[in-house]
């Protein structure tokens, strides 16, 4: 009988297969055809599988990748979950843009989570809130007293998901007070002196109790943007959509009538976001 099954990991040439239904993990060997076709399974593939003897199996098919995320190399990805904070550390906007633009750019929903909220004032939390709210889903936590931490979940149900975010934001300890147990290899460090280099970091999707997967490797750690084409970066900002320019082209710089920077103006677009635009357009512009 054929099952269908995510692959959560490799192990030398055989891949762990997760059971969609279940949640029962397999051993399986890839179909000699996937050779003659030269595709590869990757984690987060869903596939279609047999089971051999008790634990083990083979995959029989691979269904379509919807989309394919590079580092980590996951198939499948359903949603990036941006954590950061504004306390301790106290993670400037521009950072949290710079990750909002990387996820926008590899065409993936992006979902904010503001995290260690336990030491922020109300006025804190709503003025970011207020800069947020409109343009991503915000959902404001504490690993450490469990605030929000219910929401988050029902977020992550079902789907397959990575995290991002800086060293120190909490990441682990969320996926800790998601499911106890879980936890992210926070290898940034290490992950900045191999950038360039090709690492063979073994990725593998984490199981929630409650069904869904976390990739177990921070996503976008490197925040290199200099694969974006300046005239493309507008694009990544999804809220200078709802305006217009006189030029169809207007880069929402230094053009008249331009629509994005009358909206700065009127608080229609906050100008926090508006100043990170700027400060990327700057540096891919740069020397060119
Ligand atoms: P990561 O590098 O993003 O995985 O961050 P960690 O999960 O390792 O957390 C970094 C530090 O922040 C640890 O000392 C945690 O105990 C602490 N921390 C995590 N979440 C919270 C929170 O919601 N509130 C407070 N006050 N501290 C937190
Ligand atoms: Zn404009």
């Amino acid at each position: 009988m054929r099952r269908k099954g995510v692959v959560v990991k490799f192990l030398s040439n055989m891949a762990i297969v997760q059971d969609y239904e279940t949640g029962e993990k397999f051993l399986c060997k890839l179909r000699g055809k996937f050779k003659e076709q030269k595709i590869r399974p990757i984690v987060g593939d869903i596939v279609e599988y047999r089971i051999i003897v008790k634990k083990e199996g083979v995959i029989e098919n691979i269904y379509n990748r919807k989309n394919e995320l590079l580092r980590p190399r996951i198939a499948n990805v359903d949603q990036v979950i941006v954590v950061t904070t504004l306390k301790s550390p106290e993670t400037p906007l521009g950072i949290l843009d710079r990750y909002l633009v990387l996820v926008e750019n590899a065409n993936l929903p992006a979902v904010i989570v503001l995290n260690k909220v336990d030491l922020l004032t109300d006025d804190e939390i709503k003025n970011f809130v207020d800069i947020y709210g409109d343009i991503y889903d915000v959902i404001i936590t504490s690993a450490k007293t469990g605030y929000g931490i219910e929401e988050l979940k029902k977020i992550l149900k079902g789907k397959i998901a990575t995290m991002a975010g800086m060293s120190g934001v909490g990441k682990s300890s969320l996926l800790n007070a998601i499911n106890p147990g879980l936890s992210l290899k926070v290898n940034e460090i290490s992950q900045k002196l191999d950038r360039g280099r090709h690492t063979t970091t073994v990725i593998e999707l984490l199981y929630f109790d409650f069904g869904g997967w976390i990739a177990d490797t921070p996503g976008f750690a490197n925040l290199d943007i200099s694969s974006i084409k300046p005239e493309n970066l507008k694009k990544l900002f999804p809220e200078f959509r709802r305006f217009s320019c006189l030029f169809l082209d207007c880069n929402h710089i230094h053009e008249p009538n331009c629509g994005v920077k009358e909206a700065v103006e009127d608080g229609k677009i906050k100008s926090s976001r508006y100043n990170s635009y700027i400060d990327m357009y700057k540096e891919l512009t740069e020397g060119k």
